[in-house]
């Protein structure tokens, strides 16, 4: 029905999540709508940071250098780092105003049936982290749903002993994403975290 490039463009968008067909179709004709200059700059965004990001060589966050700004901001809290998932987790953490330490980003949670083992995520670079750097506490903010409970779980087995090791508090929707909690219940969470 359209031409193999408009196809093409669709079904590419329909990659991306959220969008259904429907959808990629309505931006893909907005792109056809749009100037040269203008779909370009959406061409380049895309370009540029598949080009550029990487993650921190200290806490996988997403930067455009070897470590991220968080890591290198003097003024935070150096002794307590926040293990989260996803870098979209840290952004929702930060949003709260209530936490002022560094991040861990493991990349993922484990999920033995999706075959993501301890090794696939960013658990090694913890470990050694906490033994270097005079860490005194590490708060567990892996998503309360089965793969992040059973994660913070197997995290605080490996942490015990080392270091003092805490949990958000209850009160966040259990089978969520923190991603979706808003502000004032993700800080309440950190402000009311318990040891593990
Ligand atoms: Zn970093």
């Amino acid at each position: 029905m359209l031409s193999p490039a408009v196809e093409n463009l669709v079904a590419q968008l329909t990659r991306l999540p959220g969008v259904g067909t429907r959808t990629a179709q309505r931006l893909a004709f907005h792109l056809l709508r749009a100037t040269k200059d203008e779909a370009h700059a959406l061409a380049r965004a895309i370009d540029d940071v598949k080009e550029r990001v990487r993650f921190c060589r200290e806490c996988g966050n997403l930067t455009e250098d070897d470590v991220c700004a968080i890591c290198l901001d003097a003024r935070r809290d150096h002794a307590v780092v926040c293990v989260v998932e996803q870098p979209s987790d840290l952004v929702s953490i930060e949003r709260t105003h209530e936490y002022r330490g560094l991040y861990h980003v493991l990349g993922g949670a484990l999920s033995p049936l999706d075959g993501v083992e301890p090794s696939d995520l960013r658990i090694d670079e913890l470990l050694r982290r906490v033994e270097r750097n005079g860490v005194q506490e590490v708060v567990l903010a892996t998503n309360p749903n089965m793969s992040g409970e059973a994660t913070a779980a197997y995290l605080a087995d490996r942490l015990r002993g080392r270091v003092r090791v805490t949990r958000l508090a209850s009160g966040l929707p259990v089978g969520g994403d923190l991603e979706y909690a808003d502000e004032v219940t993700l800080g309440r969470a950190l402000a009311g975290r318990r040891e593990m």
